[in-house]
């Protein structure tokens, strides 16, 4: 089976089967590049604290200088939206959020499994987030004896064992992984087999994944590393 390592550029596009909202990939995502995408969820985020304070219109200017981007730089992420501003009175708040929802695939929840229901996992169930971000954790799964069964933020620990049953079942495509590193690739493989189609691997193992598997590796000890380094040369200028 063709493999490539996890963390490599996400796979667009994939088997008929998998929904088009879950890749997020449309043409648009696939011409826009990490950078615009990776900019989107803090453009949602100033729309959502702006809607709450009952404004109907933004202007793309006020959406760049809030985050400090050029405004020819916002306007060109906005394209990719579909969105269309209206002269001098900017975008539709509303409209604006529907349109990027869309473009990220966050219109519809994605159900998704965790495994590894440890101090990561369990903080990662809790957090209420998810629910604005179209992620909706559905089943949680450990080997610990002790855990299983028990009950984490609405969702009963099961055995690892049922969660290929369960994937099915639910045809979920998303799984969660953050087990020990010893763990990670035989999970994540275990969920591949299970039907899995995307893997958010919180733990530090570079994955071996087959091809049409997209998976995004969140490694902590990397963005630590770089802002400790940063702050040991701050403190020596
Ligand atoms: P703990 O809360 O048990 O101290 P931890 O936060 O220190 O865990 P880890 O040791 O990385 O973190 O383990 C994370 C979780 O993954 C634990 O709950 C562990 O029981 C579970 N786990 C270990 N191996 C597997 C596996 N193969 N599949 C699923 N869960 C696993």
């Amino acid at each position: 089976m063709k493999r490539k390592p996890d963390g490599a550029p996400l796979t667009i596009g994939g088997p008929a089967a998998f929904p088009e909202k879950f890749f997020a990939a449309s043409k648009g995502v696939r011409d826009a590049g990490w950078s615009c995408i990776k900019r989107m969820p803090s453009y949602l985020q100033l729309l959502r604290v702006l809607q709450a304070q009952g404004q109907e219109y933004v202007s793309g200017t006020v959406l760049a200088t809030v985050h400090n981007f050029e405004p020819v730089l916002v306007r060109k992420d906005l394209a990719f939206t579909g969105a269309v501003g209206q002269p001098r009175r900017g975008f539709r708040i509303l409209e604006l959020i529907a349109a990027i929802e869309r473009f990220l695939g966050w219109d519809n929840q994605t159900k998704a499994v965790l495994a590894g229901v440890g101090s990561l996992g369990t903080a990662l169930l809790g957090y209420p987030g998810f629910q604005d971000l179209g992620l909706r954790f559905v089943g949680a799964f450990d080997i610990d004896r002790k855990k299983i069964g028990s009950w984490i933020y609405g969702r009963k620990v099961q055995p690892l064992a049922q969660l290929t049953p369960f994937v099915r079942r639910g045809e979920i495509l998303l799984g969660v992984l953050t087990v020990p590193a010893t763990a990670a690739q035989e999970t994540a493989e275990l969920m591949v087999r299970a039907g899995i189609k995307g893997i958010w691997n919180f733990t530090p193992v570079k994955l071996q994944l087959p091809e049409d598997i997209v998976s995004q590796k969140e490694d902590l000890a990397e963005g630590l590393a770089v802002l400790s380094h940063r702050l040991q040369r701050r403190k020596r200028t």
